[in-house]
């Protein structure tokens, strides 16, 4: 449900992508990935905005990307759509639901000027992902856990978009006639999975794709794509949400107020990792967070403890990354603006005053530059412990 089409290396006559049905509602989307949020394995952690928007839903719902979106409903006003997009952004703040709504309102039968109806036929095929004329591109491995990859020749699936994929993408789907659409979408999602061999075979494609075709790159780390790609596409950026608008969100979905507060301020300005917290998580991320918040800033040994501990896989990693984000982020506001400076873990100010005040400003920013430059890392396939173990090292040693 709430699927895309699937675009498959070598994946001849298989091109409605097996059954889009079949895998659990929401179990995908993708402003998350990629990023925050993003490549968490497994149905059971897997939720977006296509899980929490299957109502039919205009560009007025998105929240908090006002930018963006005007530039795209302008562009859907003025009927010029550019060729090629890159949704830009931290993942779950409605990069992904942005394209898919742009291609419903591109091909919606209730002719609005600038949205989408979200109830006609095409929008709902859209939203389904059985619309023919709107592709899909994600990595062998997120098609593999839904049912939809077969093995090719013995080999497993692969993490990346391989260039198989794009191959198949560039050379049979777009060279096909649209089926039914008035224009065609092709979302590569999330696009910095491409290796460089995949995004060199989509760069003739990028500068001159098919009539009446947008293709659109969502990514939530636009930074690690080629230049060659990035300077073939028009960028969009997608800004964090601010936590009340999160909270707000949440509170909504019925939550309960100290809940969906804890939630928000966790969550990094993402609304899509924001609804994936579940008491029982957010209750281990509270605990993570008191953690580190009350590990001394210049305990280099109970912080390796503390990453060693915090490590046990890529995504644990990640989640732990994604905390010392929120909590650097305090103690630098902290460290700047003193005791007036809002935090995101206000139960926290006391320890937050203390980190604040032997790091100062300089020694907040230096860590938190560390904590990116670790998720960098685990994007590249570093090891989980070893990518959180040379963080600490490097605020220590540097
Ligand atoms: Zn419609």
């Amino acid at each position: 449900m709430l699927r895309w089409i699937p675009v498959e290396g070598n994946s001849e006559g298989r091109g409605q992508g097996g059954s889009p049905g079949s895998s659990p509602p929401g179990a995908k989307e993708a402003s998350t990935r990629g990023a925050p949020g993003a490549r968490r394995g497994g149905a059971a952690g897997r939720s977006g905005p296509y899980a929490m928007f299957p109502r039919p839903m205009p560009f007025s719902e998105i929240l908090g990307q006002e930018r963006a979106v005007e530039s795209l409903r302008a562009a859907l006003r003025r009927g010029a759509l550019h060729h090629a997009y890159l949704f830009a952004g931290p993942g779950g703040v409605g990069k992904g639901t942005s394209a898919r709504l742009l291609a419903q309102a591109a091909n919606c039968e209730a002719d609005l000027p600038d949205d989408a109806c979200g109830r006609c036929g095409p929008c709902r095929k859209i939203a389904k992902g059985v619309h023919p004329d709107v592709l899909r591109v994600e990595e062998e491995r997120e098609m593999a856990r839904a049912g939809r990859w077969e093995p090719k020749g013995g080999r497993t699936p692969s993490r990346d978009i391989v260039v198989d994929q794009i191959r198949e993408l560039v050379d049979r789907r777009l060279s096909l006639r649209r089926f039914e659409g008035r224009r065609r979408f092709v979302v590569l999602d999330p696009a910095d999975a491409m290796n460089p061999q995949a995004q060199n075979a989509l760069l003739k494609t990028l500068e001159e794709p098919p009539p009446e075709t947008t293709l659109i790159l969502v990514s939530s780390s636009a930074d690690a794509l080629l230049p060659t790609v990035r300077s073939r596409c028009l960028r969009l950026g997608f800004a964090p949400l601010p936590a009340a608008q999160v909270e707000e969100r949440l509170v909504a979905e019925g939550r309960t107020p100290a809940e969906a507060a804890l939630a928000a301020s966790l969550s990094g300005g993402s609304l899509g990792r924001a609804l994936e917290l579940d008491a029982a998580r957010l209750s281990e991320r509270r605990l993570a967070v008191e953690q580190a918040a009350g590990l001394r800033a210049d305990d280099a040994l109970g912080w390796i403890a503390f990453a060693r501990d915090r490590a046990p896989d890529r995504e644990a990693a990640r989640e732990t990354c994604e905390l010392l984000l929120v909590w650097f982020r305090d103690v630098l506001a902290r460290a700047s603006a003193g005791e007036r400076a809002p935090l995101a873990l206000s139960e926290l100010a006391p320890l937050t005053a203390l980190a604040a005040e032997r790091l100062g400003p300089s020694g907040a920013l230096r860590r938190s530059d560390g904590v990116k430059g670790a998720l960098a890392a685990l994007r590249q396939n570093a090891s989980p412990a070893l990518a959180l173990e040379r963080m600490v090292i490097g605020w220590f040693h540097g």
